[in-house]
């Protein structure tokens, strides 16, 4: 066991799904060290998605214009007890030259027995754990014995609510009736799931007495356009809502439907029962207890860690076999399920 040191400062710096998914590993810290100080590094865009959780104590960000020396004499000056690095990139591999005599733990995203074969084109990649069961393995090396695993929770900021009302408001959602929550973006093309089977889910559930609105950032407005068009009487978000609002609306949501990304994590985090859809990523590397995760299991499947481009053999099936039929009796049971936790507000 190791003794509790007065500060640890925590390394994760994006994206938006890895640092909520950071959340368990957080309680779990503070869990096993009640009087030690988390101190958390992250990129000032996203400083929001730690900011409001209880288990963290100070927040240090770095902008797009800051140095990563003058970065780095900022941490050193924090005297961190130890090093939690979350990220192990080469930022903060970079960051941790700069804090010598320090103790730091470092978590492995994936086993290099998990990702040779798939760097060889031997077979599909396999994740042989949980991706927060990683985070947690990190937690326990640093206090050198087992702790009781942390909870997947994401927690509003006081404005977030009001930020997302707003928002619906000007789109025409009523805020007494129920609303589903669409988010058709990723990153990567080969985690996308088609557009045109998201516009078709959006009409059904607006057949059902459901509103819909559609969420992704400014970069993503065609996807949001295109269900509009696609399914009259959507809202459509995209680019109009910052980290503040996103939160408050998937909170507001009965049901959340999303590819693998960020805000699909949001979603169950904050136990908004969550439809997701894998491809070319493994959706093993998650729980999706109380969420539906719809994974077709080509052979080639999942092919990528975190998604391509475009799809190396052309046929793009691990997306394209999921047809909207499936996706809806997927989505039905969840429309009427109930958050599955109490907000985190
Ligand atoms: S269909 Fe294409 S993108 Fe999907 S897993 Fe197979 S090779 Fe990868």
């Amino acid at each position: 066991m190791s003794e509790a040191p007065e500060s640890v400062l925590v390394l994760r710096f994006s994206a938006v799904g890895d640092v909520v998914l950071t959340a368990p590993a957080l309680e779990a810290l503070r869990r096993a060290w009640p009087q030690t100080r988390i101190v958390y590094a992250v990129k000032e865009r996203l400083a929001h998605l730690v900011r409001f959780n209880p288990n963290v104590d100070e927040v240090v960000t770095i902008g797009p214009s800051q140095g990563p020396i003058s970065f780095a004499r900022r941490l050193r000056a924090l005297r961190p007890g130890a090093v939690l690095d979350l990220h192990n990139k080469m930022r903060s591999k970079a960051l941790r030259l700069f804090l010598p005599g320090v103790r730091k733990v470092v978590w492995h995203k994936r086993d290099f027995r998990d990702t040779l074969p798939v760097k060889l084109a031997i077979r599909p990649y396999r994740a042989s754990m949980l991706f927060a069961d990683r985070y947690h393995a990190a937690v326990e090396e640093l206090v050198g014995r087992t702790v009781p695993r942390g909870e997947l929770r994401y927690f509003l900021g006081p404005e977030d609510l009001a930020v997302a009302r707003e928002a619906l408001r000007l789109a025409g959602i009523d805020p007494e009736r129920p609303l589903v929550g669409l988010s058709p973006g990723a990153k990567w093309e080969t985690k996308r799931w088609p557009v045109e089977r998201f516009a078709g889910l959006a009409r059904r559930a607006i057949a059902e007495g459901f509103q819909v609105a559609v969420q992704g950032s400014a970069a993503e407005a065609a996807l949001g356009k295109e269900i509009a068009a696609r399914a009259p009487g959507t809202a459509d978000l995209c680019g109009k809502l910052d980290l503040r609002g996103l939160g408050g609306f998937v909170a507001r949501c009965v049901a959340f439907v999303a590819n693998d990304s960020g805000p699909m994590h949001m979603a169950r985090a904050l136990g908004v029962p969550t439809l997701a859809f894998f491809g070319s990523t493994d959706p093993a590397m998650f729980d999706f207890e109380g969420h539906s995760a719809l994974f077709a299991g080509v052979e080639c499947s999942p092919c990528s860690f975190f998604g391509r481009r475009r799809c190396p053999r052309g046929h793009f099936r691990c997306m394209l076999d999921l047809d909207e039929e499936r996706a809806w009796r997927a989505l039905l049971p969840l429309l009427h399920a109930g958050p599955r936790a109490a907000l985190h507000a």
